[in-house]
C-alpha cells in the first residue's frame, strides 16, 4: 500500500454562546482534519487538536509544507519509521505545539488506513483491549455571560448527573479566593457521591496553587489538573508532596521526549497526553509504556471533534491499568460536554453514552465513518471562507 495524497480540512464555526475559561474567551470551535488517500482506495482520517484559542491554520501549514512531502509515496505500514522521520525533519522548528499536533493528525490518519486495510479496529493493531467500554467524565463548566456562579454550575452539574455521569470536572482559575468558595459550593450543591475534579488551565503559580489545595481538602477533589504552567515541572513535584489530591497534567506536553522528565521524576500522579496533540497513536503508546514502567496513571486529554473522540477511545482501550489488579484503577474518558456544533454530526453521531458508559467502537480503523457533508458545511478555504 502507498500513500497517494494528504489533504487537509480546516473546519471552523462561531459559537452562538461564547464561553470563558482561565485563558480567555472561546468564540468558535475549530479543527484541522487530515485525510490520507492510498493507492488501494483506502482513506484514513486524523485530527489535530485545536485548543480554544488556537488557530488551526498553523498545524495545516506544517502538514502541507513539511509532512506531506515526507509521507507521499510511502507505505503506511512503516508508520513508526514515518513518525520518526516527521519528528526528526521538523525538529529545528518543531518538537512541541502545532508541529506535534500536525504529526499527530497524520499519524492517526495513517493508523486509520492500516485498520481499514486489515478490517480491524486500531486498538486490536496496538495489542488488544483491556476494556470495551469506558466510564466518561463530563468536561464543561465554562463561564458564559449573564449567568451567576456557583448557581449556574450546580445546575449544570445536575444535568450531567441526570445524563448518567458519575464524574465531572470544574473549570477553575478565576482567582484563589473565588475558586475556593466555588469548589466548596459546588461540592455542597451536588452532594458527596459524584467524583469531582478541578482544572485551572495553568492559571496559578506554586504559592497560589498550594493555598487552593490546602483549602479544598474537605471538598474531596479527585484531581487538580494543570494548577501551574507546564514549564514548571519542578513546581508540580513540590505541590505533589503537599497534598493527597492527585495532580494531573499533560495536555500541554508533547512526544516521549517531552514526557520523559514528567514520568521519570513522577512530577504528577496522572498523565494526560492528548492523542491529537502529543503525537498520535505511534507516540502515545510509547508515552503509555513510559507511564506503565513508572506505575503512573494515564488518562488522556480529549477536546476535539468526533474524530479525536474516536481516536481517544481506540487508544484508551489499550492503556494497561497501573497496576493490573483484580479491581484496577481504570482510566476514564474525558467527554467534553461544552458547545461544539459539529462534534457529533461529523461522525454521524456514532459515539454516545449509554447507562453511564461509552462503548469503544469495534469497526475497522477508528471505527467511525466521516460525514463529508459536514466537512463541506464548515470548511474554511485559504481565503478564510
Ligand atoms: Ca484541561
Amino acid at each position: 500500500m502507498k500513500i497517494m495524497d494528504v489533504k487537509t480540512h480546516v473546519l471552523s464555526v462561531p459559537l452562538e454562546e461564547p464561553f470563558a475559561f482561565s485563558m480567555g474567551w472561546v468564540t468558535k470551535r475549530s479543527t484541522m482534519i487530515v485525510e490520507i488517500v492510498t493507492d488501494e482506495g483506502i482513506t484514513g482520517w486524523g485530527e489535530s487538536l485545536c485548543h480554544g484559542l488556537q488557530p488551526p491554520e498553523i498545524a495545516e501549514a506544517v502538514v502541507l509544507a513539511a509532512l506531506k512531502p515526507i509521507v507521499l509515496g510511502r507505505d503506511p505500514f512503516d508508520v513508526d519509521v514515518l513518525w520518526e522521520e516527521m519528528y526528526n525533519l521538523t525538529r529545528p522548528f518543531g518538537q512541541k505545539g502545532a508541529a506535534l499536533n500536525a504529526i499527530a493528525a497524520v499519524d492517526i490518519a495513517i493508523w486509520d488506513c492500516l485498520g481499514r486495510a486489515l478490517g480491524k479496529p486500531i486498538c486490536k493493531l496496538l495489542g488488544g483491549v483491556y476494556r470495551t467500554e469506558i466510564e466518561p467524565y463530563a468536561t464543561g463548566f465554562y463561564r458564559v455571560r449573564g449567568k451567576h456562579y456557583p448557581a449556574a454550575a450546580i445546575e449544570e452539574a445536575q444535568s450531567h448527573l441526570a445524563k448518567g455521569f458519575k464524574a465531572m470536572k470544574l473549570k477553575t482559575g478565576f482567582g484563589v479566593e473565588e475558586d475556593i468558595e466555588y469548589i466548596h459550593a459546588v461540592r455542597e450543591g451536588i452532594g458527596s457521591a459524584p467524583k469531582l475534579m478541578i482544572d485551572a488551565n495553568q492559571a496559578y503559580n506554586v504559592g497560589a496553587a498550594r493555598r487552593i489545595l490546602k483549602a479544598i481538602e474537605p471538598a474531596n477533589i479527585h484531581w487538580f489538573e494543570e494548577p501551574i504552567s507546564p514549564e514548571d515541572v519542578e513546581g508540580y513535584r513540590e505541590l505533589k508532596t503537599l497534598t493527597n489530591i492527585y495532580l494531573a497534567a499533560g495536555e500541554s506536553e508533547f512526544s516521549k521526549i517531552g514526557f520523559r522528565e514528567w514520568v521519570s521524576t513522577r512530577a504528577v500522579d496522572i498523565l494526560q497526553p492528548d492523542l491529537c496533540s502529543a503525537g498520535g497513536f505511534t507516540e502515545c503508546r510509547k508515552i503509555s509504556a513510559l507511564a506503565q514502567a513508572w506505575h503512573l496513571s494515564l488518562i488522556p486529554h480529549v477536546w476535539g471533534s468526533g474524530i479525536g473522540l474516536a481516536a481517544a477511545l481506540q487508544f484508551i482501550a489499550t492503556i494497561p491499568p497501573a497496576p493490573l489488579a483484580l479491581k484496577p484503577i481504570e482510566p476514564m474518558l474525558e467527554y467534553d460536554q461544552s458547545s461544539h456544533p459539529f462534534r457529533q454530526d461529523l461522525i454521524f453521531g456514532a459515539i454516545n453514552m449509554r447507562d453511564g458508559k461509552v462503548e469503544i467502537p469495534s469497526g475497522p480503523g477508528l471505527g467511525i465513518e466521516i460525514n463529508r457533508e459536514v466537512i463541506a458545511r464548515y470548511e474554511r478555504g485559504p481565503s478564510g471562507h
